[in-house]
């Protein structure tokens, strides 16, 4: 069967949506986190999202790789959203280089009384 030119069209724009919807900074981190980790960093299925490791009451680390981490979507995702005190206690352990660096960088740039009231 030939395929109408309509039909491809459609198809180039539903791929290139999700890339649309992320400015360039947010796609270049995701890619980093995903290249970088793989699979899920928890479970080692295959990945599905990125994590943040801390939110967007910190700018500054939206787009950083360091505060990023590849995750399956359930559980591990769901969960770690469901769960931020879990999430945290994880990362500590299971990735002290980036949690040094997130606590780190938050400290320096907005203060020990923001950081101490996000934890
Ligand atoms: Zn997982």
């Amino acid at each position: 069967m030939k395929r109408s030119p309509l039909k491809r069209k459609k198809r180039i724009n539903s791929i290139s949506k999700k890339r649309r919807q992320l400015s360039n900074d947010e796609y270049r981190f995701r890619q980093a986190v995903r290249e970088r980790d793989k699979v899920c960093a928890k479970c080692g299925m295959p990945g599905q999202s990125v994590h943040h490791i801390k939110g967007r009451s910190y700018p500054s680390l939206w787009c950083d790789p360091e505060n990023g981490l590849f995750l399956c979507e359930l559980p591990c995702h769901a969960f770690f959203e469901l769960h931020p005190g879990y999430a945290d206690a994880w990362v500590r352990k299971n990735r002290p280089e980036q949690w040094d660096y997130v606590t780190k960088h938050i400290k320096n740039r907005y203060g020990n009384e923001k950081y101490e009231a996000k934890k």
